[in-house]
């Protein structure tokens, strides 16, 4: 048999990431492509983990180097989170849908980037226009994934096309969305009982601003009261991971969902340069913005922006 082509999401995967591979390889299987596998990035986060046992479907393989792989990217188009050695490997095609990265692909490729809440909504109508009606289970997952990302069609990122194929996945999959979204939030976990390094990491993404080095983590709940009552155990906890991993600066965005704003916490260098760019003030409780619950809309550009200005300036 030919070397498998694997589909693999981020670092620091996400259920968008890891359903999204499963999905995607499901389909391109049924297709008649058999040598397309699913594969991960990293561990499973606890909402991935129960959505793959609530479904009986199995872990992909992990994959730690790119080096000599056929890839198809889903969920990411950034080298700072793509396995570190993206660039010795192959990659075939990207479902995306974040801001196009800084990936270089010396051959044409299939590239296909919409703005809609989740890659999973992407890879479901997929199937739709291929005439392959998903099994439940593929059903189920490729919906946890579109709830996820978009904290059961609720976030600013939320498109039509997910409002439109949620449904249809629901049905097939015999669960109802809004209990079912429900569920997923409780899989996260109590917030008062995860380490300060996994609220931290478990959805953690580096980002490259103009020769800056940034990580950002969010962590989305009903309720973010008990999350700042750990403020200071959380800027420890990022102090570490901005010196393993050389950051300049590290970002937690705690989004409270009910009260519709994220809190803020900041360490590092340039913590006037985001304080600015969010016109705000940051004291140590960090600050509150109001409206704000999308990294991807709403933190990455503004911090692209004022990273880019920086480097103007000093030009
Ligand atoms: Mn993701
Ligand atoms: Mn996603």
């Amino acid at each position: 048999m030919e070397e498998p082509i694997h589909v693999i999401g981020h670092k620091n995967p996400d259920t968008d990431s890891i359903c999204s591979a499963i999905g995607y390889a499901f389909l391109r299987n049924a297709l008649g492509d058999a040598e397309v596998r699913p594969a991960r990035a990293g561990n499973l986060n606890s909402e991935t983990r129960h959505v793959l046992e609530r479904f009986s479907l199995p872990e992909p393989d992990l994959l730690t180097s790119a080096t000599g792989q056929r890839l198809i990217l889903v969920d990411h188009n950034e080298v700072a989170q793509a396995l570190d050695d993206i660039r010795h490997g192959t990659v075939l095609e990207v479902w995306e849908h974040h801001r196009i990265g800084d990936l270089q692909i010396p051959s044409p490729i299939t590239f296909h980037c919409e703005p809609v809440g989740a890659t999973a909504t992407l890879i479901a109508e997929q199937f739709f226009l291929n005439d392959i009606k998903p099994p439940p289970a593929i059903a189920g997952a490729l919906l946890a994934a579109i709830l996820s990302d978009t904290l059961a069609l609720a976030s600013p990122t939320t498109s039509n096309k997910d409002r439109r194929m949620a449904p249809k996945l629901a049905a097939l999959a015999g669960v109802d969305v809004s209990e079912f979204g429900a569920e997923l939030m409780a899989a996260r976990g109590d917030i008062a009982t995860r380490s300060a390094r996994d609220l931290i990491e478990a959805d953690f993404k580096a980002f490259n601003f103009s020769g800056h080095r940034v990580g950002i983590g969010q962590v989305e709940v009903p309720d973010a009261r008990p999350l700042a009552q750990r403020r200071a155990e959380l800027l420890a906890a990022m102090d570490e991971v901005r010196a393993e991993q050389h950051l300049r600066l590290v970002l937690l965005i705690g989004t409270d969902i009910s009260r519709r704003g994220s809190h803020l916490w900041v360490v590092g260098e340039d913590r006037d340069l985001v304080a600015q760019a969010f016109h705000t003030t940051l004291s140590d409780e960090g600050a509150f913005l109001e409206g704000c619950m999308s990294r991807k809309k709403q933190i990455v550009p503004v911090l692209e922006t004022a990273f880019a200005a920086v480097k103007t300036a000093a030009a």
